[in-house]
């Protein structure tokens, strides 16, 4: 369970953080802005990089991967338009943090990452942490989670030509999906996909970012 002295760790720097990294950025979702208050993200970083943990940057957590930068983290978050009753499934599960921050927000996190090397350690900081309400599996995300379709939000937390197809069918009527597309010139920007009936969804574009890639058959 989640002790008093791991909520408390580090509280200031995270409330530091909220102000100059998110706040002044414009997030303005007070329920976003008290999960990245409440998540001790240097839990979820490679103990060499724990005191960059509340750096305004991505990090490395191995295998040629990394942490989001706290910005995008609460961005993506903000614009997922989590509701208490959701079910949330994300694509590329890496640190474990954003599940950590959906987790907050939502009913359940399904969360699913191709590098088997990541999982018995954020299995392990989820349990520590008291984080009860997410999944993890290890596996190609592009197939999604049928079994637990459908979601009310899908993130995808790596970069794609295209939304994958089974994404898009996992996608519950009135559920959002957030992910960085990238266009033929190589830049990604962060799309939104509402689905607005059974076989009508809408798309939306935001920010510019850089995410590493996502593979996986239908990528
Ligand atoms: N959400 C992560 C966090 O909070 O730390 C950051 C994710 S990192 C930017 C992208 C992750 O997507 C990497 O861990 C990568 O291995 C994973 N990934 C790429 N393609 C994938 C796929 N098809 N299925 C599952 N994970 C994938």
């Amino acid at each position: 369970m989640v002790s008093l002295d791991t909520n408390l760790q580090r509280r200031p720097e995270r409330e530091i953080m909220v102000q100059e990294q998110i706040v002044a950025r414009g997030i303005r979702d007070s329920r976003v802005l008290a999960a990245l208050r409440d998540v001790p993200r240097h839990r979820f970083v490679p103990a060499q990089y724990q005191d960059a943990a509340y750096d305004d940057a991505p990090l490395p957590i191995g295998d040629g991967q990394t942490i989001s930068q706290p910005y995008i983290v609460a961005y993506m978050t903000e614009l997922l338009e989590l509701q208490p009753a959701d079910r949330v499934l994300e694509v590329g599960t890496g640190s474990g943090y954003q599940a950590a921050v959906a987790s907050r927000l939502a009913q359940e996190v399904y969360t699913i990452e191709r590098v088997e090397s990541f999982d018995a350690r954020v299995r392990e900081v989820f349990h520590e942490l008291g984080y009860t309400n997410i999944v993890c599996r290890i596996g190609d995300g592009t197939r999604g989670w049928p079994e637990a379709a459908p979601f009310e939000a899908i993130l995808v937390t790596a970069a794609g030509r295209r939304v994958p197809q089974p994404l898009v069918e996992q996608l519950a009527v009135g559920g959002r999906l957030i992910m960085p597309v990238e266009n033929d010139r190589g830049r990604q920007v962060i799309v939104r996909m509402t689905r607005t009936s059974e076989e009508d969804y809408a798309q939306e574009h935001f920010l510019a970012v850089a995410f590493v890639p996502l593979l996986g058959a239908f990528a």
